[in-house]
Parts: C-alpha cells; structure tokens; sequence
C-alpha cells in the first residue's frame, strides 16, 4: 500500500483527475491544497476568485470526506513537512502549464525525488498540452484559425475523460491541520455574499451547470451567444477556471450531445470558444511575455493616457454609455461579465479613452470569479491590439452601435442600469443624445440620475487613430 500526496491545484474535482486516480489506485491517499504565496511571479488571486475557492474547496473537501488538507506559504516546504508527518511515499499532481509553474513544479519534482519519494505529474486541464501542436516547421502557431483547424482538429482528439476512483482510502493515523477555512479567503467586505445568488462554486454545480447548457441553450449557442440578454452561453468559465470540470468532460459530453441531436453546428461552435481558451494557454506557454508585455513590441511606444477619474467611472459602470455601464456593473454585481460585453467595454477603455489595457486586466482579474492569467491577458491583448491575432487597433466599437444590435430590446442594458429602465428603446442605449423631453418623461436628469457622457465618441475614435498613428510603422 503505497501513501501518496495528492496535490491539488487548479483541479478541484474528482472526475477526470488522474492524479487523483492513479494516488487512489496504489494504497492510500493525501489529498492536499496549498495556498501559495509567491511574490511577483502571479498576481493575487482577485476578491472575487478568492470567494470562489473558499467554496470550492470546501465543495471537495465535503466529497473527500473532510479530509482535504488546507495550508498556506511555501509548497515544498509544506509537502515536505507532509511527508514527514505522514509518512508519505509519493507525491503526484496535474501539469500546469504557465511558465514560472512549469519551472517551479520542476524544481519541486527534484527536490522530492532528491528526498527519496517517487514523483509524477499527469495531462492537466488542456486539450491539447502545448508542445504538442506545431507548424510543420516545428514552430508555434499565432493565428488561431490555423492553430486550431490544421493543428488541434488534425491531431489526436482530446483523451477521454477518466472516471472518479470507486474508493478513496485516506492515510490518516492522526489527520493534519489545516482546513479550508483556515487559508482566510473569504473577503472581509460582505459585497461577496451577493454572488452567491449567481452560482453554486464546486464539481456538483459545474456539472449541473454543463448539463442544463447542453440540455437547451446550447442550440441557440452560434447565434445567441452575442446576446448578453440571452440564455444562450455556458457560464462554465469559472468552474473550468478552477477545474470543477474538466475540458476534456465538456468536450466529450458535448460531443455525445451533439451525436444524439439537431445542434451539431451549435455545438461544434461551442467547442471552437473552448478552442480559444486553449489558444490563451498555449500563446502563454510559447510567448510567456504575454502576460504583461505588449506581444507586439510597437504597441511598447503607445501614447497611453493617465486618467484616474476616468478610470474610476469606467470601473464603477459611469461612463454615460449604457451598455458599458451595463457591463462594468453586471461585473461588479455578479462576478461575470458577458463576451460580448466584455469586448465593447475592453474597446472603450483601451481606444475611447486610451488607456492602458494593464487597467483593465487588473480590474477585470480582480473583479472577475473566472479570473484566469492566460485567458485575461491574451483577451485584453486581443482587444488591445497589441497581442498574437488581435482585433486590429483600428477596429474601434461604437458602444451605441453595438448596444442596438446586441441588445435591440435593451433587456440587458435595464437589468443593470435600472435608472433608464423608463427611456423608450429608440434612446435607451444613447440617452445623451436624447431630447430633453423624452429623458423628463422616462425620470432621466443627465448629470444626475444617470452620468452625462464621459466623451464624444467620433473625438475620441479620431484621437485614438491618430495615436495609432505614431506606432503603426515602427
Ligand atoms: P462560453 O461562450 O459558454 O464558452 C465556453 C468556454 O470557452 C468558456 O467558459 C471559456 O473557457 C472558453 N471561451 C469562450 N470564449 C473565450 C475567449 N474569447 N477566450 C478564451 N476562452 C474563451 N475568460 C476567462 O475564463 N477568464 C478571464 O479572465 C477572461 N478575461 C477576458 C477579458 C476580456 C477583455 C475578454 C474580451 C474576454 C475574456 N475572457 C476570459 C474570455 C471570455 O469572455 C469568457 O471565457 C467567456 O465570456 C466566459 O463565459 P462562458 O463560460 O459563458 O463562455
């Protein structure tokens, strides 16, 4: 009976986990979650993320019986001091795959073995591992299109996922401390208790949530999925985040649902969305200076502007601009913002107002409960125009635009700006070019009720051209 450390990261789950499995298979199991606290190499997780994981890891650490250890500060030292007082043989984890992770799993994989333990890692929450999608000249791919038709629909599909073990024989002659509660994730501000009303963090919800998707809204996914007012995107982002599902369990059982129904097309679009977030995972694997440098290194010279006022209305949903409000407030209410919406509140910041997309991935990372290095800042570079495929700097949305065709009946804008709830639809999404007495009529004082516009949209898309301008040839 071999006594193996599981050490759990961003795999919360017990399905499909072949750390778990294998650790469950040779004798008795640790299961055990770290904290980390690594300076500089990773931002904080966000107050948002952090309401997720205090549930999500009592969500497992309830499936596990309660014996899930929980401790904060250095990994080695902790596994280390595991070993000791366990009485530990081997330690396994799944891959992670951004670059300071790889270096310090390897680091920490020949110190344990160094001590005398048997060490082994499994395929973490990817498709596809990285390495093993290449041009044929051996070279990384940086356009999505070809990296995902030529490369990852041309490879082996994704392996199928592996069943929960039956049974899970802890190792326990006296059981460590250290239980979820212990790591003080929750935040001291009650703003997080709303978000519960929003989700069910936990392997249980995001099966559920995957279930109720493919059970309906999916058949409206390709179309509907730009609608933030329709029921017709996943909201799997966070329970993917933290590993309460697998990607390969969403790919497979989508794959089975596809088989058995008219949505095939609806589906197969489906899984090229969850083709882009391997392509985040990827771009940070072969580019690591995604993170934070401009993958463009032109975009280096960009006159960014420092505007904390605007800043600050951009983030507290006061721009004047409806649907961005919309956006920045269904953030700060419910933890999630919509794609869609997510993009035309990126454009305004980074092109409306020039500034800095480093604001808004903070924002965003802090704000967001499926805050996720890869996926944020390779969208915020995407938005920026500064990162592999992007959006290019002179696409610039017009957030009126957008918002009528978007949200032509301005459900979703009513939703989270309630104050215009009473502006009819022909003025709803752009109240300040609105006759004074058609907003007297609908209770709407610009100025006071609802913020005046924070700027002219054609000024500033000129202005954001023309600093485009200085960097273009460089
Ligand atoms: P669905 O449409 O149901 O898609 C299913 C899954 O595919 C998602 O859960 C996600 O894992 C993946 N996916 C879908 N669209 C994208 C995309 N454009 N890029 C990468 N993966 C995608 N996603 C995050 O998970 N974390 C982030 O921190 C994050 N930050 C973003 C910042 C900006 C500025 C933008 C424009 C996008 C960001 N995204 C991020 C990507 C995307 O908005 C979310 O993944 C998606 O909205 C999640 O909702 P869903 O689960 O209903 O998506």
């Amino acid at each position: 009976m071999q006594k193996t450390l599981v050490w759990f990261r961003n795999d919360l789950r017990l399905h499909d986990n072949a750390a778990l499995r294998f650790a469950a298979e040779s004798g008795s199991v640790l299961p055990v979650f770290i904290l980390e606290e690594i300076e500089g190499e990773a931002p904080e997780p966000g107050a948002a993320s952090r309401w997720w994981l205090h549930h999500s890891l009592h969500a497992l650490n309830e499936s596990l019986d309660g014996k899930l250890v929980c401790r904060r500060g250095d990994a080695l030292s902790i596994i280390r001091e595991l070993v000791q007082e366990c009485e530990i043989d081997a330690v396994v984890w799944n891959r992670r795959y951004l670059q300071h992770q790889i270096e310090q799993d390897k680091t920490i994989k020949q110190q344990l073995k160094d001590d005398g333990l048997s060490v082994r890692s499994f395929q973490g929450d990817v498709l596809w591992e990285p390495w093993t999608i290449l041009t044929q000249q051996e070279t990384p791919y940086k356009v999505f299109t070809p990296y995902y038709n030529k490369g990852c629909l041309k490879a082996d599909p994704p392996a199928e996922p592996i069943a929960a073990p039956l049974k899970i024989i802890s190792y326990v002659k006296k059981r460590p401390e250290g239980e979820p509660s212990d790591l003080g994730l929750l935040p001291e501000h009650p703003w997080h208790k709303k978000l519960a009303d929003h989700w069910e963090p936990g392997e249980r919800g995001a099966a559920s949530r995957l279930e109720q998707f493919l059970d309906g809204p999916v058949e409206n996914y390709k179309e509907g999925r730009d609608f933030p007012a329709l029921n017709a995107v996943s909201r799997l982002s966070p329970h993917l985040h933290f590993g309460e599902v697998s990607p390969r369990t969403v790919w497979h059982k989508s794959k089975d649902a596809a088989a058995s129904s008219q949505s095939e097309t609806q589906i197969e679009h489906f899984l090229r969305e969850l083709g882009w977030r391997e392509f985040s995972y990827y771009l940070l694997f072969h580019f690591p200076q995604v993170t934070r440098d401009n993958l463009q290194t032109k975009f280096d010279d960009f006159p960014w502007r420092s505007d904390p006022a605007a800043l600050k209305a951009w983030q507290k949903g006061r721009t004047g601009y409806p649907i961005v409000d919309a956006g920045m407030r269904e953030l700060w209410e419910t933890g999630y913002m919509h794609n869609r919406v997510r993009m035309i509140v990126g454009s305004f910041l980074v092109k409306n107002l020039l500034i800095h997309w480093h604001e808004g991935a903070d924002w965003f990372f802090d704000c967001l409960v499926d805050a996720d290095v890869p996926n944020n800042s390779a969208s915020w570079q995407w938005v920026a125009g500064s990162g592999a495929d992007a959006s290019p700097f002179f696409r610039i949305f017009n957030p009126v635009t957008q918002s009528e065709k978007f949200d032509p009946d301005g459900d979703y804008v009513r939703r989270f700006v309630p104050e215009l709830k009473s502006l009819p639809d022909k003025y709803l999404h752009d109240p300040g070019n609105a006759p004074a007495d058609v907003l007297r009529k609908a209770g709407v004082t610009l100025g006071k009720t609802y913020p005046e516009p924070l700027v002219e949209l054609k000024g500033s898309r000129q202005r954001a051209l023309q600093a485009y301008e200085k960097i273009k040839k460089s």
